[in-house]
C-alpha cells in the first residue's frame, strides 16, 4: 500500500504564507517546478498490520531553492509575488480583512 498522495497535501496547521509565482518571462502564473527543503512534523499513524498512514502533516519550516516555469523553462524569470501583490494577477480565494 502506498502512502503517496497522503504524506502531503494536508494544508491544516501550516503557518506558512501564501506565496504565489509569476513568471515574468512568458506570464504563467499556475505551473511552476518547485524544489524545496521542508521540516515537517507528521503523526505517523500505524496500523496493527504495520501500514502507515502519515496524518497531521505540519510544515514547521520551507526553505525554496529553485523555481522553474513549467511553460518556458526559464528559472531566472520567476519571481515571487505575494497575495498582496496586486500583480499577482488572480486574487486568492480567501476573503480579506
Ligand atoms: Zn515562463
Amino acid at each position: 500500500m502506498s502512502i503517496d498522495g497522503k504524506a502531503t497535501g494536508t494544508q491544516d496547521g501550516t503557518e506558512t504564507a501564501t506565496v504565489r509565482y509569476r513568471c515574468t518571462a512568458c506570464g504563467n502564473l499556475t505551473r511552476f517546478d518547485v524544489v524545496s527543503t521542508r521540516r515537517t512534523r507528521a503523526f505517523h499513524h500505524y496500523s496493527l498490520s504495520g501500514e502507515l498512514q502519515i496524518e497531521d502533516t505540519e510544515v514547521l519550516s520551507e526553505d525554496v531553492e529553485d523555481v522553474v516555469c513549467r511553460w518556458c523553462g526559464n528559472g531566472s524569470a520567476v519571481v515571487t509575488a505575494t497575495a498582496d501583490d496586486p500583480g499577482a494577477g488572480s486574487g486568492p480565494d480567501e476573503p480579506g480583512d
